[in-house]
């Protein structure tokens, strides 16, 4: 399996996923233009894209969404408390409602050669989830981002995983120092807010195991963190956690805003 971050953050997310056969975007928060340039970055191009997994409607996940609707006829997958969030929000544009799946929490489907599962996280959206796709060659990935906390079941969902792209938001000193209101600081750090370097950490010494291969950290805030700053807390907490591994076993790199990420097969 292979994914790479097209973009990553709070201007727009958009992910791919795929294998040598079939490719999903999760999110497309960019332009379609710039959704297309990511992509043929490596030697795909939208057409190439079996479909779009949406995890919420918040604008910087489907900013994109009308025009790829349009333009490329491509189905989307989405809760229906996403679907209607979208729909009624009316920031897409007019499209084909037909060209939408609805999907559901913990129950798999399968999109060509890739297996789909969609995990419910806690955020502000109407339903929101992340996803975790695998295939036939056993391995598994997962993309998660936009969640306030989380729970022994996302833990559980997340276990044997090869890949991953966690949310490492915001630095818990910089977003309270930081310039920000304090009706949106509390609303970052709530439940349904976004998750802490300190707490993706935590998170990751939960997950990781002897095959994962690569971690992303995404959906990084740009007022409140920066790349270094995430990439050493979430080591640290690792290190220091209760699990045997150390940060420095596994590769962890930062996915941009807006460059593509390296390409990780596994
Ligand atoms: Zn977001
Ligand atoms: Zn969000």
């Amino acid at each position: 399996m292979e994914m790479f971050s097209i973009a990553s953050g709070s201007s727009g997310n958009c992910i791919l996923v795929g294998n040598d056969r079939d490719h999903v975007l999760v999110d497309c928060g960019i332009s379609g233009k710039k959704t297309e340039k990511g992509l043929n970055q490596y030697d795909l191009t939208t057409p190439d894209c079996a479909g779009i997994l949406i995890t919420h409607e918040h604008i910087d996940h489907i900013a994109g969404l009308g025009v790829l609707m349009r333009r490329y006829a491509l189905k989307v997958y989405a809760t229906a408390g996403t679907i209607d969030a979208i729909l009624r929000d009316g920031r897409i544009g007019k499209v084909d409602q037909s060209l939408f799946s609805v999907i559901h929490a913990d129950e798999s489907f399968q999109i060509g050669s890739l297996g789909v599962r969609p995990v419910h996280i806690c955020h502000d959206a109407a339903d929101p989830v992340g996803y975790i796709i695998n295939d036939d060659s056993g391995k598994k990935v997962g993309v998660v981002t936009d969640l306030g906390c989380y729970d022994d079941h996302i833990v559980d969902e997340l276990q044997g995983l090869s890949a991953v792209l966690l949310e490492a938001n915001h630095d818990e000193n910089m977003l309270s120092c930081g310039p920000y209101p304090y009706q949106l600081k509390r609303r970052i750090r709530s439940d349904y807010g976004h998750l802490s370097n300190s707490l993706s950490g935590q998170l990751l010494g939960r997950i990781l195991n002897d095959h994962m291969e690569h971690v992303y950290l995404g959906h990084l805030s740009a007022e409140n963190n920066y790349g270094p700053l995430a990439l050493e807390t979430v080591g640290q907490e690792i290190t220091d956690g209760d699990n045997p591994y150390k940060a420095k076993d596994f590769n962890i790199t930062v996915a941009s805003r807006h460059q593509v990420s390296e390409k990780v097969v596994v």
